[in-house]
């Protein structure tokens, strides 16, 4: 027996009887963390780990969610755990993170799971589907009740040697940003859009083309010609890209991105080490800075908008009805060709379907009765 092993049983010693499989469940699982046992800690060993992100470093709202968990890591752990931050390209490019951390190069990471379809294809799942879940509604499914999403998460990533945590959401993106009106279908044929993933799949069933742009050079891009239209955010971002310069109209809702679920990921050996406190701190701090994110986008996004109103000739839009069925139709067949080919994801979407066809009756009830009846003056 391990040293380790031995000093837990002792402590664990006659609680642990017949509650064995409580206990363990929740040393695995922080969200489910209801007993009280005091771990076994060396308090003067410190650890000094490194995240690198897929976002530039300080970037507006996804990077500084970095900064804020390392913080508070620091400050919660008395200073016995540092992470040190590296933007996209210190340390490896933003899209090696999820290999990066994979095989230890760094001990954690920060980006959003869609990122990582190609390495699972279930992985697209816990960030955004096209028609899918609001924030509320995702985190619901992620870490409410048996926290049935996040079970989710963990075994999508467990194969890669890493765990997920929730890092925050971008609430209810924008559809993106045309030099014409979308009044039909017809209207997407032949349009080269800037969208990623999922929904640029979609896109090219409704007859359009999806073009792969680096953040860095969607306004050149667009404002030269080089594709048509591009969704980025919201209002904030949007405008701080000076999108309100290169398009005339500027469409709602997101429909490709609905809630975007962001992550912070940990090496799961490296994980494993940390005592039971770090653990929890971390995954504490990651629960603030995830109901942060959503309200710093909801209040910046609600300050941009007004400042695009009222400073620029650009034309708010909605997609008409028909527009966003004939889209829906087409994601349907978009994630039915996920999900027919891979069970993992098959797994979890279903799960993810079953919650949001439940969960959306509640809503109807209320939170859409409320913005229908009460919110609008
Ligand atoms: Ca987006």
């Amino acid at each position: 027996m391990k040293r380790k092993d031995f000093i837990k049983k002792g402590i664990l010693g006659g609680t642990a009887l017949g509650l064995g499989s409580v206990i363990s469940g929740c040393k695995s699982d922080p969200t489910h963390s209801t007993e009280s046992e005091l771990p076994n800690i060396n308090f003067n060993k410190t650890f000094d780990w490194r995240m690198t992100t897929v976002w530039g470093k300080n970037f507006p709202v996804l990077g500084e969610s970095a900064n804020m968990l390392a913080n508070l890591v620091n400050k919660m752990s008395g200073g016995r755990m540092r992470i040190k931050i590296y933007g996209s390209g210190e340390l490896v490019p933003g899209y090696e993170t999820f290999d990066a951390v994979s095989v230890g190069v760094t001990e954690m990471g920060c980006g959003a799971s869609y990122y990582w379809q190609g390495k699972s294809p279930a992985a697209v799942f816990f960030t955004a589907v096209p028609f899918g879940m609001n924030s509320q509604q995702l985190t619901s499914w992620l870490i409410g009740g048996e926290a049935v999403g996040y079970q989710l998460w963990k075994e999508t990533y467990e194969p890669f040697n890493l765990i997920p945590f929730l890092g925050g959401n971008t609430g209810v993106q924008m559809g993106g940003w045309f030099n014409k009106e979308i009044n039909s279908i017809e209207d997407l044929q032949g349009l080269k859009m800037r969208i990623p993933g999922l929904a640029g799949k979609v896109l090219e069933k409704a007859g359009g083309a999806a073009i792969n742009v680096p953040a860095g050079e969607i306004f050149t891009n667009l404002e030269r010609g080089v594709i048509d239209a591009t969704e980025w955010v919201g209002p904030y971002h949007d405008y701080k890209l000076g999108l309100h310069k290169a398009a005339k109209y500027y469409y709602s809702p997101g429909w490709h991105e609905t809630g975007s679920q962001m992550e912070f990921i940990a090496n799961l050996s490296e994980w494993k080490k940390l005592p039971e406190d770090l653990q929890e701190i971390i995954y504490a701090a990651s629960i603030n800075v995830h109901s942060w994110m959503l309200a710093e986008f909801d209040q910046k996004n609600a300050e941009y908008l007004e400042i695009i109103k009222n400073e620029t000739d650009v034309q708010i839009r909605t997609f008409p009805d028909e527009v966003l069925a004939q889209l829906k139709a087409h994601s349907a067949t978009s994630i039915n060709e996920i999900t027919s080919s891979n069970s993992l994801a098959e797994k979890v979407y279903d799960s993810y379907v079953k919650h949001q066809n439940q969960i959306n009756k509640w809503s109807q009830l209320t939170e859409k009765a409320y913005y229908d009846k009460i919110s609008i003056r």
